[in-house]
C-alpha cells in the first residue's frame, strides 16, 4: 500500500513553508503513475493542476488563501467539470465534454481545492464492485486481487491508495460508505438535499448524494462544509444553515445514545466484522455512550424496495441517451428507431441494460402498482422506522457491509449476490438520512472491515463526531 496523508498534515506543512501545493501535487500525479495499474483514474489534470498549485502557493504566501488550499481532490467521473469528459463510466458518454461545472466544483475551486482528474466508476454509479466501468475494473490497492467496492472505487482507491489528499464520490444505495470500507479510509454520505446535485449526472435522483472520501474524519469534515449548503440550481437542496463541521469532533461521546439494531445482525454477517462492531460498542460505552437495542422492523424489506425505486428511476433519467442529444451515435442505424435502438445497445453495458429493463417493468402499466407503488409504501415504512428509532437515540451503529472485500470475478456473474452486499447501505438512502463510514479493524486476512454511524437528518455533526473519537482508537 502507498502512502497516505491527511490534509490536515499537509495544511501545517504548508502553513510552516516546510512544504509547497507544488511539491505536494507532484507527489500525487507520481504515485498515480505508479498506481497507474490501479486503473483509479479516467482522466488527469497534469499541468493544470502543478499551475493551479503554483497559483495557491503565491495566495499562501500572501496570506489569502481558501479554507481547502492545498488539498488535492479526485473527481467522480459522473460530476460535471466544464470543458472536460464527463463518462459516467459508459461507452455512451465516451467522448461527451461537460459546458459547465457543477456547484460542488465551482466551491471546491473557489476554496482553493486542486482537482487533480476524474476517477473510474462503475456505468452509470450501478455496481458495488467497480467491475461495471466500460474502462475496466479498479484494483483494491489493499490486495489487488480483490475488488475495492463501488460504485465510486476510483475515488476511493485515489484516496487509500495516496494519490489525493480526499475525493468526491457519489452515494446512492452505498457507493461511498461500501468502497470506503473495503479499501479501509472514511467515506460519508450526507443528509438527502444537505449537497447540491446541480452537475452531477442524475442515477437515481431521489436517492443520489455526492460526498468525501478522506483519510481522517476532520478532512471530511472540512470537504463537507465547503461543499454542503443551499443551491438556487438544485430544487431539492434545503435551505438548512451549514454548521463549522470541525468543531463538532471533541473526542467526546459522554452520554451519546448509541442505537443497535443487534437483530439485523444475526444472518449472513463475516464473524469478523460482527466482533468488529462489537468491539466498536465496547470502545463507545468505555467512552461513556449508551449503547441500547432498537428495531427496524422493515429492515428485511430495503434491498427489495431499493433495487425497484431506484431501477424505476434509473430507467427514467437514462432514457435521454437516445443517440440524438448526448454521447454516442451508432453508425449503422438508418432510421430513427433503429438510432435509439442501436446507439443504446452499442453504448451502455449489461448491468445498465438489466436495470433499465427492471426499472421499465415495475413502472409498467399493470405492474405499477403492485411493484412501484408497494415499495415507495415501503420506503415510507422505512423512513418511520428511522424516525421512530431516532426518537431514543442519537445515531445507529451498523457494518457498512456484510463482508469485507471479495475477489475479482467473484460475484459479477451473479446480480443477487451483487445486490446483497448493499444490504446495510440502502436504508440510509432510503430514508434520506446521513451515515458514515469509518475504518474498524481487519479481518484474518488483513482486510479492512469498516463500521458506520447513521444520523438524523442533517445532523451530520453527531456522526461526525463519533466516527471520529472510533477512528482515533
Ligand atoms: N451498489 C448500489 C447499486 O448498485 C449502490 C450504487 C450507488 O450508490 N451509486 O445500486
Amino acid at each position: 500500500m502507498t502512502h497516505q496523508t491527511t490534509f490536515e498534515s499537509t495544511r501545517a506543512a504548508l502553513l510552516r513553508g516546510s512544504t509547497t501545493a507544488e511539491a505536494v501535487t507532484a507527489g500525487y500525479l507520481a504515485a498515480i503513475e505508479k498506481g497507474k495499474h490501479l486503473n483509479a483514474f479516467l482522466s488527469l489534470f497534469h499541468d493544470r493542476a502543478l499551475a493551479r498549485a503554483r497559483e495557491i502557493d503565491a495566495k499562501i504566501a500572501g496570506g489569502h488563501a481558501g479554507k481547502l488550499a492545498g488539498m488535492v481532490v479526485a473527481v467522480k467521473d459522473v460530476i460535471c467539470m466544464k470543458g472536460e469528459r464527463v463518462t459516467c463510466g459508459s461507452r455512451i458518454l465516451q467522448n461527451f465534454v461537460s459546458p459547465y461545472d457543477a456547484t460542488v466544483i465551482g466551491r471546491l475551486l473557489s476554496e482553493d481545492a486542486i482537482l487533480i482528474g476524474k476517477t473510474n466508476m462503475d456505468e452509470f454509479a450501478m455496481g458495488s464492485s467497480t467491475e461495471n466501468s466500460a474502462f475496466g475494473p479498479v484494483l483494491n490497492p489493499v490486495d489487488e486481487t480483490r475488488v475495492p467496492g463501488g460504485s465510486s472505487g476510483g475515488s476511493c482507491v485515489a484516496v487509500a491508495a495516496g494519490m489525493a489528499h480526499t475525493a468526491l464520490g457519489t452515494d446512492t444505495g452505498g457507493s461511498i460508505r461500501q468502497p470506503a470500507s473495503f479499501c479501509g479510509i472514511v467515506g460519508l454520505k450526507p443528509t438527502y438535499g444537505r449537497v447540491s446535485r446541480y452537475g452531477l449526472v442524475a442515477l437515481s435522483s431521489s436517492f443520489d448524494q455526492i460526498g468525501p472520501f478522506a483519510n481522517s474524519v476532520a478532512d471530511a469534515a472540512r470537504l463537507l462544509e465547503v461543499i454542503a449548503g443551499h443551491d438556487e440550481n438544485d430544487s431539492t437542496s434545503a435551505r438548512v444553515p451549514v454548521p463549522r463541521y470541525l468543531d463538532a469532533l471533541d473526542k467526546n461521546v459522554a452520554g451519546v445514545n448509541v442505537g443497535v439494531p443487534f437483530d439485523v445482525l444475526r444472518e449472513g454477517v463475516q464473524p469478523e466484522v460482527r466482533e468488529a462492531v462489537e468491539k466498536v460498542l465496547d470502545h463507545l460505552r468505555s467512552g461513556g455512550a449508551i449503547v441500547r437495542e432498537i428495531s427496524m422492523p422493515h429492515f428485511r424489506y430495503t434491498i427489495s424496495a431499493y433495487y425497484i425505486l431506484m431501477t424505476a428511476e434509473a430507467s427514467s433519467n437514462l432514457a435521454r441517451y437516445d443517440g440524438a442529444r448526448y454521447g454516442y451515435r451508432s453508425q449503422k442505424a438508418k432510421d430513427l428507431v433503429e438510432t435509439y435502438v442501436r446507439s443504446r445497445s452499442e453504448g451502455f453495458g449489461e448491468e445498465t441494460k438489466r436495470r433499465i429493463m427492471l426499472g421499465t417493468y415495475v413502472l409498467s402499466a399493470g405492474y405499477y402498482d403492485a411493484y412501484y407503488r408497494k415499495a415507495q409504501k415501503v420506503r415510507r415504512l422505512i423512513q418511520k422506522d428511522f424516525f421512530d428509532a431516532f426518537q431514543a437515540v442519537d445515531c445507529i451503529v451498523m457494518p457498512t457491509a456484510p463482508t469485507t472485500a471479495f475477489l475479482v470475478g467473484e460475484k459479477v456473474d451473479d446480480p443477487l449476490q451483487m445486490y446483497l452486499s448493499d444490504v446495510y447501505t440502502v436504508s440510509a438512502n432510503l430514508a434520506g438520512v446521513p451515515a458514515i463510514s469509518v475504518p474498524a479493524g481487519q479481518d484474518r486476512v488483513g482486510l479492512p472491515i469498516g463500521v458506520q454511524f447513521i444520523g438524523k437528518q442533517f445532523d451530520e455533526q453527531t456522526i461526525l463526531k463519533v466516527a471520529d473519537y472510533e477512528h482515533s482508537r
